[in-house]
């Protein structure tokens, strides 16, 4: 069976194969982390669990994902070795996780490090009219464009309706006219122009039907992993390794720049005993992002609570990510002007 040879452990002859992350996305209620639980059931029983980081608030019960993301995976990446796949269950709210700074940070570390495809959930049940599985799939086409990564996308809740029918609209793209045609909607030009447009993405999509609640397409869904994992391994790996050396050359300087700046402005802003070098230690690799971040410090938040108003978790914030370093310095600019009026 080739789903059983694609999820048993590694080899024991050469080295370990790195694991291979499945970074579960997709709309709020598609089911990802109904979907993270059955994979995980399925590989257990395989002899082969998972390693699930687990980043979807809902379940955590904390305000801000964006800390917990980073926080969880630092410790793990010695851990993550011992796994021949990763899931990563992302929040309920997709652009949490895709469109911010942090979510960004984390899939660019995952794939710098290891083979890494993104798996993109859809409610196949609330893509049954032209409109809705269009707008879904323009979703997925936009998150292919902006991680660049294998992809593969899961119709899930094939027991409530099978997904033949969206897989027809994306193989024949007169059927897929037919059903526009057919909507009572208001039906615009760009709407059909657009479907047009996903054509192109379509012809390169791996797409599997499954039902997180059933657990059946899982074979075939390891079988498209498979071959999603050597696709990376083939086209995105050279990418990642060029992208790394050009990255770490132009934060090198980036940040020398950054730290003279914020060293003048430091000049004139009494802040307690943290020096600005401290505080920004250069990023040399996208992966040191997780593997150097600190935890909280919270007696130093406490010393220096009462001799500033700087927002202190800005500062936690500061370590390593250049979005949050921008981000700080912004904050202390503006911090800098309000006490200078
Ligand atoms: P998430 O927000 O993407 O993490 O979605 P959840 O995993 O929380 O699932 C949202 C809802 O869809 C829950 O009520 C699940 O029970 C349901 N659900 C998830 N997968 C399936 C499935 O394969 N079939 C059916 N019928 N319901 C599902
Ligand atoms: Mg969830």
């Amino acid at each position: 069976m080739a789903a059983a040879a694609a999820t048993s452990a590694p080899q024991a002859s050469g080295s370990p194969r790195p694991p291979v992350c499945l970074l579960v996305l997709g709309m709020a209620g598609s089911g990802k982390t109904t979907f993270v639980q059955r994979l995980t059931g399925h590989l257990h029983s395989q002899g082969s669990p998972p390693y699930v980081i687990n980043l979807d608030p809902a379940v955590h019960e904390v305000p801000f994902p964006a800390n917990i993301d980073i926080r969880d995976t630092v410790k793990y990446k010695e851990v993550m070795k011992q796994h021949r796949y990763v899931l990563i269950d992302t929040p309920g709210q997709i652009e949490v996780f895709t469109w911010s700074a942090s979510g960004t940070i984390i899939t660019e570390a995952l794939a710098s490090s290891f083979p890494t495809i993104v798996i993109y959930v859809m409610d196949t049940s609330r893509s049954t009219s032209p409109v809705t599985f269009m707008s879904n799939m323009l979703y997925a086409c936009s998150i292919l464009y902006k991680t660049k990564l294998p992809f593969i996308v899961v119709m899930n809740k094939t027991d409530i309706i099978d997904h033949s029918f969206a897989v027809e609209w994306m193989q024949d793209f007169e059927a897929f006219q037919d059903a526009l045609n057919q909507e009572t909607t208001y039906v615009s030009n760009l709407t059909r122009s657009m479907s047009l447009v996903l054509d192109e993405f379509y012809s390169s999509l791996r797409v599997v039907g499954v039902s997180a609640v059933l657990g059946t397409g899982l074979d075939e869904l390891f079988v498209q992993v498979t071959s999603a994992a050597e696709e990376y391994e083939r086209e995105y790996r050279p990418e990642y390794e060029r992208l790394k050396k050009s990255l770490a050359s132009a934060q090198s300087q980036q940040q020398k720049e950054q730290l003279e700046r914020l060293q003048k402005d430091m000049g004139s802003v009494a802040l307690g005993t943290g020096t600005a070098a401290e505080t920004l230690s250069p990023v040399r690799d996208p992966s040191d992002l997780i593997l150097s971040r600190g935890t909280l410090d919270e007696e130093d938040e406490e010393a220096d609570s009462d001799t500033d108003d700087i927002d202190h978790r800005v500062t936690e914030e500061s370590h390593e990510e250049p979005a949050f370093q921008n981000f700080m310095q912004e904050s202390m600019s503006q911090y800098w002007k309000r006490n200078n009026k």
